[in-house]
């Protein structure tokens, strides 16, 4: 298996993720017209408007007027990740999966993996900090999420450039480093938990199959949602949990062929009626 196949989808994945902050950096900087805006809303063409949904989930509860473009382009995302990508935000889009995957990474290059931590954090923490960022939207009036949200904070930062907002991003950094396994995403990034939520019934999902499977167990060590993956070694299944973000690392370690992505629904039916 060559480096580049073994890879693919971790290459595609960072194509997208610089591409888009390219095509951000390029409007802002030389005036291009292909996307405009930020991560928050943005312009498709020059026609198609997309909006992140979450901050106008808080921009409604903190009761400010949404324009017409603002709730299209939120539910044209909603219906996307809805219905075909899941949570692939977190893996194909956003840019501090960038910042928490060298994290990880360095993390098992010192071996910190290994140190056993007094406490654990609950992986529900991120649906209450949804629900938190929600009640002081309105509370405040403001979308309160938006204010600290370090997404936000490094997609503009490497589009206009990063200012004081380097010390939240070195801070999740060093909180994934040596305070929590995927500490940020996988325990309190609300985004996150939005996406968990509104992309549990998508199409593409990675599909087991128990016959090639060897248990080797490498797939659930480096999936950064290891709970969705409880079929491992037990039954051939879609990993249905919504928490999966469609990373894809599970399939480019797995050496039995024994995950690949494939459409629910569709062929869950098709393996039924053989
Ligand atoms: S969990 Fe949050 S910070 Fe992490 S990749 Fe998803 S949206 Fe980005
Ligand atoms: S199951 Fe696979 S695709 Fe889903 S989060 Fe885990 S490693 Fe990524």
């Amino acid at each position: 298996m060559t480096w580049l196949f073994k890879h693919r989808f971790l290459i595609l994945r960072r194509l997208s993720q610089i591409g888009m902050i390219f095509l951000y950096f390029a409007a802002n900087v030389w005036g291009w017209k292909i996307l405009q805006g930020n991560l928050g809303s943005s312009l498709l063409f020059e026609t198609l408007p997309l909006s992140d949904p979450f901050a106008v989930v808080q921009m409604s509860a903190a009761g400010a007027l949404l324009g017409l473009d603002l709730l299209i382009g939120a539910g044209i995302i909603t219906l996307f990740y809805a219905l075909i990508g899941g949570r692939a935000f977190c893996s194909w889009v956003c840019p501090v999966n960038m910042i928490t995957d060298a994290a990880n990474g360095l993390r098992r290059l010192l071996r910190i993996n290994e140190v056993e931590y007094r406490y654990v954090l609950s992986r529900h923490l991120r649906y209450w900090i949804l629900a938190l960022s929600i009640v002081l939207s309105a509370i405040f009036g403001v979308a309160a999420f938006e204010f600290v949200s370090p997404i936000g904070i490094l997609n503009r930062g490497l589009i206009f450039g990063i200012g004081f907002g380097g010390a939240v991003i070195a801070g999740v950094f060093l909180f994934d480093l040596f305070g929590a396994k995927n500490g940020f995403c996988g325990h309190l990034c609300p985004l996150g938990g939005f996406y968990s939520l509104i992309g549990r019934f998508s199409l593409i999902r990675v599909k087991h199959n128990q016959e090639k499977c060897t248990v080797c167990m490498k797939c659930t060590e480096i999936c950064p949602e290891k709970p969705v993956l409880h079929m491992i070694g037990k039954r051939s299944e879609f990993v249905t949990m919504g928490e999966c973000s469609n990373c894809a690392r599970c399939i480019e370690v797995c050496e039995s062929d024994a995950l690949h992505f494939d459409i629910r629904f569709l062929n869950q039916k098709k393996s039924a009626s053989l």
